[in-house]
């Protein structure tokens, strides 16, 4: 099984920019599945640059309606589906994603949701595709209906925050996690609303107590500011080994199973 980040950066800035690419992640061989996670800005073609092959997708999730995690849904629904024309693949999406909410979405045309299977994913909701059990968590972010995935195959779990502000009961939404995914945008003192800041994350490794975790959606402060150093710090202080993603990063995740 091997996770992919075919893009780093996360919020407005950084996805304007460019100054780290914002294509989401993938997980390739989970269940025989291939997972396009958060298709931003680049999906297609950093998967190409990444010899990943978009026509393989099985399952793309997406978290809510900002395009840092939206903007290349449906040109993957469009390579899941062999071009539209085969009723194949599995969307999952927030509500805002797939339904559209008063002021955002839907981020998935009608013609887009014909052939793929369509859910949507709430908190606390759970949706099953073969042998995976994606788990919708919850999230307190500008998009209300932004939802987390907890990806469950057997007894391994990988868990994905999406765009959250930290809340105490986040970790219960996330326990269990063999490999968390954080989004994080910012470090510092002052709390930001909607995000995770370095301290949120740290604060949530403490308590899910992963075998790995990883922070990507990074924001443009953070990438000029070392992220690197950040995670020396969280993991020398929480013993959980800590990453911050990179471009392209590849990862083995058999030695988590
Ligand atoms: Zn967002």
């Amino acid at each position: 099984m091997k996770l992919q980040f075919l893009g780093t950066g996360g919020g407005r800035f950084a996805t304007i920019s460019q100054k780290r690419m914002t294509g989401g992640f993938r997980i390739d061989g989970i269940d025989d599945k291939n997972i396009h996670v958060d298709p931003g800005p680049g999906a297609l073609v950093r998967s190409h640059q990444y010899g990943l092959n978009p026509r393989k997708i099985n399952l793309i999730l997406v978290s809510h309606s900002h395009t840092d995690h939206y903007n290349d849904a449906e040109v993957l629904i469009e390579a899941m589906t062999q071009g539209m024309t085969k009723r194949t693949g599995h969307v999952v999406g927030s509500e805002s994603v797939i339904n559209g909410t008063d002021e955002l979405g839907p981020s998935i045309s009608k013609y887009h949701q014909s052939k793929p299977k369509i859910s949507v994913l709430n908190p606390g909701d759970e949706v099953k595709d073969d042998n995976l059990i994606i788990r919708g968590t919850k999230t307190n972010h500008g998009d209300p209906t932004c939802v987390g995935f907890n990806i469950k195959y057997n007894d391994f779990c990988i868990s994905y925050t999406a765009d959250t502000e930290y809340f105490p009961e986040l970790a219960d939404e996330h326990k269990g996690a063999d490999v968390l995914i954080g989004n994080v945008i910012k470090e510092g003192e002052r709390k930001i609303k909607g995000h995770l800041r370095t301290d949120d994350f740290k604060q949530l490794i403490e308590e899910v107590q992963p075998k790995i975790a990883i922070m990507t959606h990074l924001g443009v402060n953070l990438i000029m500011n070392n992220p690197f150093q950040n995670t020396r710090v969280i993991t020398q202080e929480t013993g959980v080994r800590t990453i911050a993603a990179t471009d392209g990063l590849t990862m083995n995740l058999d030695q988590y199973l």
